[in-house]
């Protein structure tokens, strides 16, 4: 497949989310690294972005609450390129916690993964990342090109199968 890149600028677009019980370990998180976000530009899911916003002081991009689609928005925004960089802490599973949003964290994630969006679900992945030189530094995300994709060909649109010829 031919590959195509994609420029992510020196400020990066940000989505900070947090399922409930992950929500103090990303604020803290937040706040210790206060002065490295403050440059980028950050969005987060309605809850999440709302104590951010307290907690950090500088406007955040609030979208809708998780589980009313939040998670859907930052998954179109990565689509369109309004978004490049994704913290999302959640666990994995929580048998006691049920998730009624589980297909929207799954298909916002796996968007980050078509579109080749650093992500980070806990907090040391999340501290590698934000201390990496690239932060400070255009970066081309390399992509698959899907035209390709997008121009293939569905079944119903393959020639016809000829039939086999007898054998004389
Ligand atoms: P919230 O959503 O920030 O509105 O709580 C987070 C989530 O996706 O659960």
């Amino acid at each position: 497949m031919k590959m195509k890149t994609i420029d992510m600028g020196v400020n990066k677009k940000i989505a900070l989310v947090a399922h409930d019980n992950k929500k103090p370990d990303l604020l803290e998180w937040a706040k210790f690294n206060r002065d490295l976000l403050a440059h980028h530009k950050i969005f987060a899911t309605g809850t999440t972005g709302s104590f951010l916003e307290k907690e950090l002081g500088f406007p955040i991009r609030r979208l809708e609450s998780g589980p009313l689609g939040g998670d859907q928005q930052i998954g179109s925004k990565i689509v369109d390129g309004e978004i490049d960089f994704l913290i999302f802490f959640f666990f994995f599973w929580d048998p006691l916690e049920p998730q009624p949003h589980d297909p929207d964290v799954k298909a916002l994630l796996r968007m980050a993964v078509v579109w080749n969006i650093p992500i980070a679900c806990d907090r040391s992945s999340a501290d590698f990342m934000i201390s990496s030189p690239l932060m400070d530094e255009t970066y081309q995300r390399i992509v698959p090109d899907y035209s390709e994709y997008r121009g293939r060909r569905l079944p119903s649109e393959a020639p016809a199968a000829q039939p086999a010829k007898e054998k004389e």
